[in-house]
């Protein structure tokens, strides 16, 4: 095994990397480093946050900066600030004994201004984004005629937050001579053509499809209707009394309602999107770093170069549009050999995406039931019973005060003082789970193909009366009921049943309700505000080469629920 000693560093970097407290060379450093050390050759990583590919390139980079030059040498470009911000940080700290040596961040949204003083009083390595640097280029503030090297990194993420443009540019001016390391977590198309555009003969670098911290964590997912998503997310946080991680959302919106849900429901959890401030999203990763936030619910690009320690859990409010994504959103716990929870909370739609997955980071999901309200109860008194007999207590700053405090409680005997006590913070979780209902087996009832069919004929009971069945079952509560002209015979099962209504559902999360799938006709129940969109959706449909029909079942019960939903159709 290769150690950084061995792999060359003078003895300012190796103080350095020992006091981050580095003990060997993680499988990307080992890769990378001799390969800067010892060639000239271009570099395509495919490897993500997680797997120590600052270091790997800040650390050798930094042994070959000539101190002495004043110019620029290395150049980095990175697609967001924080990211900037965290290299910049991480080459600081790696350069903490090379005195003299000067790192600064550059990107938008900031005062431009101060970025250009600190430009101007000498500049080794630059961090930035591509928009700024370009515009630091212009203003001939930044120059990188000199740069020996140029690190691309999250060249994916550059890419598809739209700086193609601004990336061409800077490739364009720098200079021939200088070596380009490209780091990505993809290779796209795009990826490809910058790497085949600008790179030569590069030396192509694959470290697994996991981070450094895959090993260490578990994966699991919960199944709950899309509805009950937030409830999920609750039960969640409340089983994991000490959680400290990001719930991931797709949207802005997403993560604005679910952060103030959260905070009114009393939770200790913020927002962090593109619609706050950066004073704004400084000041929530600022509480979340020093642990006075539990919980960040952040979108993907909000959260982008963040490197915060020991995050327990990564939750994924839903499933990211690319799957590709979820490696990255995991990436964010188990790092530096601690474990970590990657938490799914999937409907039936993502449900099916989790083979995939599962594919994709060679590891099982693990699917778990949502804990019980007793459960969660049980957990949250004895977590509290902890804290209470592990608090400090400060004998000398509290005895004055403990001779009214006896006096005040001395009616009361010493299991009344405790049954207090714990109320006292538990009252909240007794009442709020008092009445919940089980969200599992809600969650599990609409896939449930009618049991009675099967007892019909091995009764021997022949063929179903039609008018007789449909009739016979009412939906239950704001669900409507519909007929369909396949069944058994047609080869039809629930999967299929529940694929039309999403394959039609236009990114729409529709519940879905009971199936009964006969011999030669079905019924299913969506929720009454989609029968429109369902009924008209799947009117048109084909099914093994057969016309499908659908037509509200329970006439005589749903003659306003019909009209609702043949008001749409076009004759
Ligand atoms: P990165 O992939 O650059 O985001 O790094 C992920 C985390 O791993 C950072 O917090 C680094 O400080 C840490 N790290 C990098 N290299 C090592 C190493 N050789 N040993 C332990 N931790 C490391």
């Amino acid at each position: 095994m290769l150690t950084f000693k061995a792999m060359g560093f003078s003895p300012n970097l190796l103080k350095a990397i020992e006091e981050l407290g580095f003990l060997k060379p993680t499988p990307i450093q080992e890769e990378i480093i001799p390969l800067i050390f010892d060639t000239d050759s271009d570099i395509t990583g495919l490897a993500q946050t997680g797997t120590g590919k600052t270091a790997a390139f800040g650390l050798p980079l930094i042994e070959q900066i000539d101190i002495h030059d004043k110019q620029t040498q290395v150049l980095i470009l990175a697609p967001t600030r924080e990211l900037c911000m965290q290299i910049s940080k991480d080459f600081q700290n790696y350069s903490k004994y090379n005195d003299g040596l000067r790192v600064v961040p550059v990107y938008g949204g900031a005062n431009i201004d101060t970025q250009i003083r600190a430009l101007k009083k000498g500049a080794h390595i630059i961090a930035a984004t591509p928009g700024r640097m370009l515009d630091l280029m212009k203003r001939k503030v930044a120059k990188i005629d000199q740069i020996q090297t140029l690190v691309l990194d999250e060249a994916d993420e550059m890419l598809n937050m739209g700086f193609k443009d601004e990336l061409d540019a800077i490739m364009e001016k720098s200079p021939g001579s200088k070596r380009t390391l490209l780091f990505s977590a993809t290779m796209s198309k795009e990826v490809s053509r910058i790497a085949q555009k600008y790179l030569k003969d590069p030396v192509r670098i694959t470290i697994g499809k996991q981070n450094s911290g895959a090993e260490n964590i578990q994966h699991m997912y919960y199944q709950v209707h899309a509805q009950d998503r937030y409830l999920a997310l609750k039960r969640i946080a409340d089983i994991n009394p000490n959680i400290y991680g990001i719930v991931f959302c797709r949207t802005r919106q997403e993560t604005k309602d679910v952060a103030d849900k959260l905070i009114k429901d009393a939770y200790n959890a913020d927002a962090l999107h593109g619609d706050l401030s950066q004073a704004q999203r400084d000041h929530v990763m600022k509480r979340f770093r020093e642990r006075s936030l539990q919980m960040l619910v952040a979108t993907d690009v909000a959260a982008r170069g963040i490197d915060v320690q020991e995050i327990s859990h990564v939750i994924n409010y839903n499933l990211p549009d690319e799957l590709e994504i979820y490696t990255h959103r995991s990436g964010r716990t188990g790092r530096a050999d601690k474990s970590g929870i990657a938490i799914s909370i999937l409907n039936y739609r993502e449900v099916s995406k989790v083979t995939q997955i599962e594919k994709m980071i060679g590891k099982r999901l693990q699917k778990l039931p949502l804990p019980s309200g007793e459960e969660i109860c049980k957990k949250q008194l004895f977590n509290m019973i902890d804290r209470m007999e592990n608090v400090e207590v400060d004998e000398a700053q509290i005895e004055p005060f403990m001779e009214a405090v006896n006096k005040k409680l001395s009616w009361l005997t010493k299991e009344q003082i405790i049954k207090r006590f714990v109320s006292l913070e538990f009252n909240r979780f007794l009442k709020y789970y008092r009445d919940a209902p089980d969200l599992n087996k809600k969650a599990n009832s609409p896939v449930k193909v009618d049991a009675g069919r099967k007892d019909r004929k091995r009764k021997g009971s022949g063929k179903e009366d039609f008018q007789q069945i449909r009739s016979r079952r009412k939906p239950r509560g704001n669900y409507v009921r519909f007929f369909l002209n396949l069944g058994n015979k047609d080869g039809l099962i629930p999967k299929n049943v529940i694929g039309m209504i999403n394959d039609n559902a236009q990114d729409r999360d529709i519940n879905i309700g009971d199936i009964d799938i006969k011999d030669s006709f079905s019924f299913f129940e969506v929720e009454e505000k989609f029968a429109p969109v369902v009924h008209d959706a799947m009117r048109h449909g084909k099914f093994k080469g057969r016309k499908v029909k659908v037509e509200l079942a329970l006439e005589n019960e749903s003659k306003g629920k019909k009209k609702k939903a043949k008001g749409k159709k076009k004759r």
